[in-house]
């Protein structure tokens, strides 16, 4: 086998592009040009053969025109996606480079062809808009192995075919992106909920649409010298978004941006960009180059964090390129209509910020995660927002009408009329509600018969702080501390940390906020820490007994949590804790870290007051020393009932399978009570029951006064609260424990409907 290097025609790669920009530019037909190009990469590469395979409906490619192959194969040889050496290249969007193409498993022998003698192949996708639209293939008679300088080649001229094969004169585009004959027939599609709600309106479909014009370059010099400039002028236009947009003022969703400021100065993406300007391309060219291979890649990666780069790589190719090519309208020449579900592969958060954030109603991706930038802004925005919709931007057309449920993860494209009323009813209903609970929003959380309950939020997002007034709660029952160390691309440091939490001090105005520390490993990874991948991760290590392991990082977040107390009331709580013993060493860390800052004469908060999370059943048996040692206890019913029950809480086969309202669980969350009650330890409960209005009716009557929910959830629970008589529920609820049921839960709904009690 033998290594041959690159063999360029005198003039290597730039000569070839300027001679296959002036084919493409004759008066030639289509497919003469076609062939005229295969002839003309085959002669510079010194090829055997040349072949540019195109796809076609029904996910086949087609042999459309070749040098050195069988003439009389061209429209006849038929390969479908992932099928031979031709449908693995577009399949997985990526070059194959092979010495020995038939002694390669998926080598498809055919006939017709004639290419049993060619035993080399390097070949490459050609893509459009992310897709792959064709495959561009040479071949050597001998073994040879073909260097990388070959590939980078091959994939630039592949850029500038995509012109061609896009143009439609080949292919139509509708046979290109075939929309399966449904027409203007409804649609539901399947996606995933990143944000809560639903809305309706008309389909705007975020496809920057940035034509360029020239994409062989006349001088490489040129080129760099406009990119260099075009990537100054995108720096300073994000600069200045981080400084004027009233959303970024604080928290994430300014630490979003500020991510997505620093990828923009990644040097690995800039020095890909500038190697395909040496090969030839305009600047935009090698932008869009490397924007379709980031979107090929894309399709492929399914670690979450990954996927969320590379979307912020997209984003920023196409910030660069309307720089490039002056069209900075990008969208906005697009006429948004008045209530716009905007569609979208995936974006990054500022793209969402440059529409007219008053006329957003909803937002449908592609692409997309819970923790992904755009949803974390969509959040504050708060539109709902459904992710993983597979195939959206191709079954939607601009303007269709559509409804986004994001509750039950559907959008409907094109809905009738019967399901476009029960929706706009729904809408009504939801909207009346939201009113009446604002109405009762200053009102107390009281029982009809004098008990108050307090009702508190659960916060992880800065954004959700701001719920606290408007959701007319009394505190924040359990800040995750967690969840803004994992929308960051770096472990946050003491400063960083005392800052975040300074702004929450600052944001729930004196109200009571409990701190929870870092409850990390399970199913909340950081991107940025050495993740062990614990068979069992919600019982490996996590929570607390990382914080034992590694006392720094509870140091740390206490130091911050006291700085940034400066004097007021701070609570902490700790996760997961399993026996008492554990609680101990915590406490005393915390002790140790409350004298350091003593001693730096630092302003100690006015009071501290240290909690733990009832989420594991061993501590029940401990509850005697637990209670002599807690200033309060706040029961995790999600991590307790999964641990209770052994059922996986992230697991929907067996997410239903166990009641909360069952007499097991019931006697578990009295006995509890009874214990903090008779020990006067203060008890509050803040899994995912307490905003259910029947679940937390329940709790009320076993004797639960404090109660941590979603900010969404405090209206109608306080409704609940206030149709309540808890002294009747509570002998009730007491003569059913003893029951062999499985779950009370109709029990308990047929004494709500039988008492008023409004759910
Ligand atoms: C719980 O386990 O109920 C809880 C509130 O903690 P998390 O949901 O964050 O595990
Ligand atoms: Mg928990």
């Amino acid at each position: 086998m033998q290594r041959t290097p690159a063999e360029h025609s005198p003039g290597g790669p730039r000569q070839l592009l300027r001679r296959l920009r002036d084919v493409m530019a004759g008066q030639a037909s289509a497919q003469q040009r076609l062939d005229q190009v295969v002839g003309t990469i085959a002669a510079d590469l010194h090829a055997d053969v040349c072949s540019i395979y195109v796809r076609r409906a029904g996910d086949l490619l087609e042999l459309f025109s070749t040098f050195g192959l069988n003439p009389t194969a061209v429209h006849r040889t038929r390969l479908r996606l992932g099928e031979g050496l031709v449908g693995n290249i577009a399949a997985h969007a990526r070059p194959l480079s092979l010495a020995d193409a038939q002694s390669h498993p998926d080598f498809a022998y055919r006939p017709e062809t004639g290419e049993e003698v060619f035993h080399s192949l390097l070949g490459v996708p050609i893509l459009r808009g992310g897709r792959v639209i064709g495959v561009l293939v040479i071949q050597h008679k001998n073994q040879r192995l073909y260097n990388e300088e070959e590939s980078e080649a091959l994939e630039t001229i592949s850029m500038v075919l995509a012109e061609l094969v896009a143009s439609g004169d080949l292919v139509t585009a509708e046979e290109r992106a075939p929309s399966e004959g449904i027409g203007l027939l409804p649609v539901r599609l399947e996606g995933v909920r990143l944000n809560l709600g639903i809305a309706m309106g008309l389909a705007v479909l975020h496809q920057p649409n940035i034509t360029i014009r020239q994409v062989v370059a006349e001088d490489p010099e040129v080129e760099l010298k406009r990119l260099e400039h075009s990537v100054a002028s995108m720096h300073s236009a994000l600069d200045s978004m981080l400084a004027s947009t009233a959303i970024t003022e604080s928290g994430e969703e300014r630490d979003v941006l500020e991510t997505y400021r620093m990828i923009a100065g990644d040097s690995g993406w800039l020095d890909r960009i500038e190697d395909a300007i040496r090969t030839g391309l305009t600047a935009e060219a090698a932008v869009q180059q490397t924007r379709e291979s980031t979107r090929a890649r894309m399709n492929q990666v399914t670690d979450p964090y990954l996927r969320e780069r590379l979307e912020d790589f997209e984003a920023l190719a196409v910030r660069l390129l309307m720089h490039l090519t002056g069209d900075m309208d990008g969208m906005a020449n697009v006429v948004l209509p008045d209530n716009v579900v905007l569609i979208a592969r995936s974006m990054g958060p500022a793209e969402l910020l440059d529409y007219d954030t008053r006329k957003l109603r909803a937002l449908v991706l592609e692409e997309g995660s819970p923790t992904s930038h755009v949803a974390v802004v969509a959040r504050a925005l708060d539109i709902p927002v459904l992710g993983l919709v597979k195939d959206a931007l191709h079954r939607v057309e601009p303007l269709d009408p559509v409804i986004v449920d994001a509750d039950s993860g559907a959008l409907y494209i094109r809905p009738g009329e019967d399901i476009q009323q029960t929706f706009a009813e729904n809408m009504r209903v939801r909207a009346e509600r939201r009113q009446s609970y604002i109405a009762m929003r200053d009102k107390p959380a009281e029982t009809r018969d004098g008990h108050r309950i307090s009702l508190n939020i659960n916060a992880g997002l800065e954004i959700d702080a701001a719920h606290l007034h408007d959701a007319g709660a009394d505190g924040i029952g359990l800040y995750r501390t967690e969840i803004p160390f994992m929308v960051r691309v770096e472990y946050p440091g003491v400063e960083a940390q005392t800052e975040l939490y300074a702004r929450i001090f600052e944001r729930v105005d004196g109200k009571p906020v409990v701190f929870r520390t870092l409850d990390v490993g399970g199913d909340k990874l950081l991107p940025y820490f050495d993740n062990v991948s614990d068979e069992n991760p919600a019982m490996g290590w996590r929570a607390i007994r990382i914080a034992l392991d590694r006392p720094a990082m509870l140091r740390q977040q206490m130091r911050a949590l006291m700085r940034a107390a400066a004097g007021r009331p701070l609570s902490v709580m700790l996760p997961m804790v399993a026996e008492v013993a554990e609680f101990d060493k915590a406490r005393k860390i915390i002790d140790m870290e409350l004298a350091r800052e003593r001693s730096r004469g630092g302003k100690l908060p006015e009071t501290l007051r240290v909690g733990a999370m009832v989420e594991v059943p061993a501590l029940l048996w401990q509850l005697d020393n637990l209670l002599k040692r807690v200033d309060f206890l706040s029961v995790g019913s999600n991590d307790l009932i999964q641990f209770l029950f052994a059922t996986d809480r992230a697991n929907p086969r067996i997410a239903e399978r166990y009641d909360v309202l069952s007499p097991a669980a019931l006697r578990m969350f009295k006995f509890l009570a009874t214990a903090c009650a008779r020990a006067k330890v203060p008890l509050s409960l803040c899994g995912e029951m307490a905003g259910r209005p029947l679940e937390a009716m329940a709790l009320i009557g076993l004797g639960y006064r404090a109660l941590s929910m979603s900010p969404l959830a405090v209206g109608p629970i306080k409704t609940m609260v206030r149709s309540l008589q808890a002294a009747p529920l509570t002998a009730y609820i007491d003569s059913l424990l003893d029951l062999p049921d499985a779950s009370l839960r109709d029990k308990l709904r047929a004494f709500a409907r039988d008492h008023g009690v409004i759910l």
